[in-house]
């Protein structure tokens, strides 16, 4: 069985990871000369967008195309859709890649999520201002990751150094929503409509990057997890979805607002990796092969941290013998995710017990 992924990050590498117990043969498709999934699986050096030779040559490779990104162009999705099966589908990459497309959908779906309105013009920034009132947050519809591209806007003495930075590209205002916490859910659809969920996780950033991922998140209750749950199911039945799919939230007391939704594998899911029965990473190569899914529960508690800009000495992180360390292959850059380290304690208690000493050791900022 063959796997094509758009994309040779390091979630196309751990992908590809995943696939090799299985028999699995992955290609990654990327621009760049020596992209980190390339190290560990086959590679087409092309571009995302109109190289029709290179997609070709990775429809070759497939039995079945999937994406480690959503930025994928959708068009690409679709030219490759017309030779090779494409999943998770194309629309839930255009549903995703575009802030206000996706809170218009997740709303249409009876899905709560933060006030919001579209921005094209100075006016519509003021209007919105007044109706959605302060704080909030002025976000591009577009290419917003890991916080860039947006501004946070407390007083009115705000909008126009926000307005000066991203006025100009179509643009989402929000309410900011003055959260307890945020979580995600992890969930994985197969193609017999088959349908797993990972336990809700709570995710902690820094300076808009995901810093530390909790895993099950505790204080849940079964309301919670069912909501999200149940949440999950209608994007999943909607779209006709193959895959795992990735939905972040804000919790506000007993309310769950949809931030974000990603048509892939997700950074807050490393943990399923060695404290999960079945990963994310495994989930989906089974859920776009058609094959039946793994079991979707946590084998303990875990802490995921992400190595940010450079990677400590292996030997100082492999010190602690409950650290399982994840280095990406990829070169030191500043805000750069490098690598992940998770470590899992079998009981709530034991687990308790060592976080702080945990958070001091991996603590940023
Ligand atoms: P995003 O790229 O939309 O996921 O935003 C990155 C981070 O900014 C989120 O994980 C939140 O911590 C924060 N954030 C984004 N939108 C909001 C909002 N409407 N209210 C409060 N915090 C927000």
């Amino acid at each position: 069985m063959r796997v094509g992924v758009l994309g040779g990050g390091q979630l196309g590498r751990m992908l590809a990871l995943a696939g090799y117990p299985l028999g699995v043969r992955t290609t990654v498709l990327d621009p760049a000369a020596d992209p980190c999934a390339a190290q560990v699986c086959d590679h087409v050096r092309g571009e995302f967008e109109a190289d029709y030779a290179s997609l070709y040559r990775l429809a070759q490779a497939s039995d079945v195309v999937t994406y480690e990104f959503e930025n994928v162009p959708v068009e690409t999705a679709r030219w490759l859709a017309e030779r090779v099966p494409v999943l998770p589908p194309p629309r839930a990459l255009e549903v995703s890649q575009d802030r206000l497309a996706e809170k218009t959908f997740l709303q249409g779906l009876g899905i709560p999520t933060p006030p919001f309105a579209a921005v094209e013009s100075r006016a519509d920034f003021d209007a919105g201002l007044t109706t959605i009132g302060l704080p909030a947050v002025l976000k591009t519809r577009r290419f917003g990751y890991d916080g860039k591209g947006q501004a946070v806007l407390s007083t009115p003495a705000d909008a126009d150094a926000a307005w000066d930075r991203l006025g100009g590209r179509p643009l989402i205002l929000e309410g900011f929503v003055p959260f307890d916490r945020e979580l995600s859910l992890i969930a994985v659809r197969g193609r017999s409509g088959e349908v797993v969920t990972y336990p809700l996780i709570e995710n902690r950033h820094i300076d808009g990057i995901l810093h530390r991922s909790l895993a099950p998140a505790d204080r849940l209750g079964e309301e919670l997890t069912e909501r999200a749950t149940e949440y999950a199911s209608r994007i999943l039945a909607e779209l006709d979805y193959v895959g795992v799919l990735t939905v972040e939230w804000f919790q506000d007391g007993p309310r769950l607002l949809a931030n974000e939704m990603a048509p892939r594998v997700h950074n807050s899911g490393h943990w399923t990796l060695d404290a999960a029965v079945t990963s994310q990473f495994e989930n989906h190569l089974r859920a776009v092969l058609g094959l039946p899914l793994g079991r979707a529960a946590a084998t303990g508690f875990a802490a995921m941290y992400n190595l940010i800009g450079k990677l400590p000495p292996l030997a100082g992180t492999l010190a602690d013998p409950d650290a399982r360390v994840h280095h990406y292959g990829k070169a030191a850059r500043p805000g750069r995710k490098v690598g992940h380290v998770t470590l899992a304690m079998p009981t709530r208690d034991e687990f308790e017990a060592r976080l702080p000493g945990w958070g001091a050791a991996y603590a940023r900022g």
